[in-house]
């Protein structure tokens, strides 16, 4: 084959490959649980609730799921309940709780690396009368059991911390913190989502009297969760109607999805087995950053760490940049947590651990998968070597001290505001903007002129990079993002956004 072909077929293969390193954010579902899910869907359509052997079959699904999860928790199948996802297992938990304590006990202890579906409920909590204190973590993110116990005191009725932290990896002594708990009459939460599947968790050797899980983070379906009780601790309800999950949880069960977390904790051990090797491929891929960018800082602990979760800052390369670049060339890491991706905040977790603002935004996570190979983290590194030795194609970049009349009312320039509905309420968008939603982006680009500077603008310029990348590849010869984005206009171009902000938009339609 001559030279050039040869680089032809190497690009074509580059390009199409897909390396996801997001494992943390959702996995993709399992073979097994996808084929036990249409079973179910096809032929076990009976309410669980009624009488006769159609429904029957149903609630036997349900308790075979129920065995499945008790037995890979290590838990009681009559302590395991089905939730519609961790979120809600964590919001029960929390509210169910405060309300069975309050008045008698005000008092919350927690750690301020929790996921947002605990922090955000604590906030919500603070407003009806409970205290929350936060006790600090290392630079690794570990919580010291003993720092724990000083903070709780008589009127302590909860310790809430998580098994696993999502973004750093960090896995916490949750036993010695449920004895120091126990100790001081006070119950334990614990928000194992992430150590699920990855490090062995036995919830009655950790002691907690509550837990929560998904189903999506172990190769099972998105929409449902899990929620261990101990035998005897208090909760009540958060939904009311239906007997459904013994009264623990109203509303006809979605079988399906309950099946399909089944048969994903059916496989729980092999992907146990799994994760020496991960472990391994972490290492080897640290091995390489560090030769790619010396000066780079590993935020995820050597030890008591999951083995697939790397968290690692490059000092002076912008997160929001480098992850544009590597999902132009296939490869999927996130910033932070997923939720955490569209915020305007740095991550709180990683301020937890003593990160600057600007080294949060110069972090990513990269979360490996059981099916991770060698091959894909060598593409991976090669991706961010060639993107931080520059030989990648740069999408270009406008400051907003760039941002001008001139600009905005320039015939020669298409301003495109990717932003979902939801955000465009928040600000107003640059005048003569054309509206066009990030997630189906695919559908308007038969609308975008190739023959304008494209100008591409989201609400803080991170969904925006990654537009203006795909639109690079799609051949759009000139493609602009705007850095800082509709949250920098606003603060930082107060004249102009006053002047012009909302004028003569275009809601482009999808194909
Ligand atoms: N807790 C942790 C640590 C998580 O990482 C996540 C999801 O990212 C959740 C809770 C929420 O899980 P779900 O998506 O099932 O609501």
């Amino acid at each position: 084959m001559e030279l050039q072909q040869l680089a032809f077929v190497k690009q074509y293969f580059r390009a199409k490959r897909q390396v996801y390193l997001d494992h943390n954010a959702t996995t993709a579902v399992s073979g097994h649980v996808l084929r036990t899910m249409h079973r179910v869907l096809k032929h076990r359509y009976g309410n669980p609730s009624s009488l006769y052997k159609i429904a029957r079959q149903s609630a036997e699904i349900i308790e075979q799921a129920r065995r499945d999860a008790a037995a890979a928790m290590h838990a009681a199948p009559h302590e395991v309940y089905f939730t519609g996802c961790a979120t809600e297992s964590n919001n029960a938990v929390l509210k169910s709780v405060s309300r069975h304590f309050h008045p008698g006990k005000t008092r919350i202890v927690s750690t301020p690396i929790e996921h947002p579906s605990v922090t955000s409920t604590l906030d919500f909590l603070t407003t009806q009368g409970i205290t929350v204190e936060y006790c600090p973590v290392d630079s690794h993110g570990r919580v010291d059991p003993a720092d724990i116990e000083k903070l709780i005191d008589d009127r302590t009725f909860l310790v809430c911390c998580m098994l696993a932290n999502n973004e750093t990896g960090t896995v916490q002594d949750i036993a010695a913190i449920t004895a120091a708990a126990h100790r001081r009459g006070a119950l334990v939460l614990s928000d194992c989502v992430q150590a699920f599947g990855k490090i062995p968790v036995d919830v009655h050797a950790l002691g907690v009297d509550y837990a929560s899980f998904s189903a999506h983070k172990l190769h099972g379906p998105k929409g449902v969760g899990a929620l261990y009780v101990r035998s005897g601790g208090p909760f009540t309800p958060l939904l009311h109607g239906g007997h459904q999950e013994d009264g623990m949880r109203a509303g006809t069960e979605s079988i399906h999805n309950i099946a399909g977390f089944g048969a994903a904790c059916q496989r729980i051990d092999r992907l146990l087995s799994r994760t020496e090797r991960t472990g391994r491929l972490k290492s080897r891929l640290i091995g390489r950053l560090r030769k790619i960018k010396p000066d780079c800082v590993i935020n995820s602990p050597e030890e008591d760490c999951l083995p697939n979760t790397l968290s690692v800052t490059f000092p002076d390369v912008s997160n929001a940049e480098l992850m544009a670049a590597l999902d132009y060339h296939g490869v999927a890491v996130s910033a932070g947590s997923a939720c955490s991706t569209q915020e305007k905040r740095p991550s709180h977790v990683l301020k937890a651990i003593g990160l600057s603002d600007k080294a949060a935004q110069e972090t990513i996570r990269i979360s490996l998968g059981s099916d991770t190979t060698g091959g894909d983290i060598r593409y991976a590194a090669k991706v961010l070597g060639e993107y931080m030795d520059g030989r990648l194609p740069f999408v270009n970049t406008m400051t907003l001290s760039q941002l001008n009349e001139s600009v905005l009312f320039d015939r020669q320039t298409y301003i495109l505001d990717v932003r979902p509905q939801f955000m465009r309420k928040l600000l107003k968008s640059l005048p003569n903007s054309h509206e066009a939603s990030f997630v189906s982006i695919e559908k308007y680009v038969h609308h975008i002129p190739r023959d304008k500077h494209i100008l591409v603008v989201c609400q803080r310029g991170n969904l925006s990079h990654i537009v203006a990348y795909y639109l690079k590849s799609k051949g759009f010869p000139w493609v602009t993002n705007l850095r800082g984005g509709i949250c920098g206009w606003d603060t930082r171009c107060g004249d102009l956004y006053e002047r012009f902000a909302g004028r003569d938009i275009t809601a482009l339609q999808p194909a």
